[in-house]
């Protein structure tokens, strides 16, 4: 298989501009979880290049658990992200959640991002494969490690071998934290695939509270970068407010980061 060590055994190096996963460096993907207007997007960006984040992410197709919360500013929300990424000078990444989305998302980002709920959507996975850019692909709610590394078997086997995987936790029976971040999954993808895998605290504990923590545990167990959501100002966001990091708590994880980067 495409993504295996046996296939293949030295690391495969996904870059993005300057971002580059799986060689030496650890990069970061900050932003907020959706896209609200141009100034929430820049304070992000620009913050978090300061603080020394790598990427910029946030979705104008918001994939949300229920139709009656806000859905994302979709075209809109493409054109501000293209243009505040390159304002800040920084790389970007969003989610594509319907294939007949991804072209037109192609053309206002870097990175093309698949969510959790769409890892085995085949036929996007397929269409992703087409475009040749790389492409973020988080791990089902649910699934094994095993058909996460089938899902990137289907976007490398359609022409496509950039791929970084993100673990961005599980449901388990545990309800205290939103999901259960799976640390171990970093050392046994590392162990049988040679392409990059991220972690996204964020989404994998569901509270800002347990993010900076899981970051430097990530980093500690081998993760390849983190993606981490950042907003101006968390208690107003549209969605992902309790997870979402402060531009202060995010610059003092960064310098964190960095002391245990050094120890490493
Ligand atoms: C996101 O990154 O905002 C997102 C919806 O993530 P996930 O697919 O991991 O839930
Ligand atoms: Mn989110």
């Amino acid at each position: 298989k495409l993504a295996s060590r046996e296939f293949q055994n030295s690391n495969t190096i996904v870059t993005v501009d300057k971002a580059s996963f799986g060689g030496s460096t650890i990069p970061v993907i900050a932003g907020p979880c959706a896209i609200e207007s141009y100034d929430q997007l820049y304070q992000a960006g620009i913050s978090a290049k300061a603080a020394g984040a790598s990427m910029l992410r946030g979705g104008a197709y918001k994939p949300r658990t229920s139709p009656y919360s806000f859905q994302g500013l979709e075209k809109a929300g493409l054109e501000i992200i293209k243009t505040v990424g390159s304002e800040v000078g920084l790389p970007v990444v969003s989610e594509v959640t319907d294939p007949r989305k991804v072209e037109l998302i192609a053309e206002h980002v870097d990175m093309l991002q698949i969510g959790t709920r769409n890892m085995q959507n085949f036929v996007l996975l397929k269409e992703v494969a087409l475009t040749k850019k790389p492409v973020l692909l988080k791990r089902g709610l649910a699934a094994t490690i095993e058909e996460w590394l089938m899902a990137a078997e289907y976007i490398m086997s359609g022409g496509n071998n950039q791929v970084v995987l993100c673990e961005r936790g599980i449901r388990t029976y545990e309800t205290y934290t939103r999901n259960t971040l799976d640390l171990t999954a970093v050392p046994v993808i590392k162990h049988l695939s040679h392409l990059p895998v991220i972690v996204d605290p964020s989404h994998g504990t569901g509270s800002w509270r347990w993010v900076s923590p899981m970051a430097k545990a990530s980093v500690a167990a081998g993760a390849d970068g983190l993606l981490i959501e950042v907003h101006p100002c968390p208690e107003e966001a549209l969605s992902d407010g309790p997870q979402s990091l402060t531009l202060n708590n995010f610059s003092q994880l960064m310098a964190e980061l960095n002391t245990l980067a050094t120890a490493l």
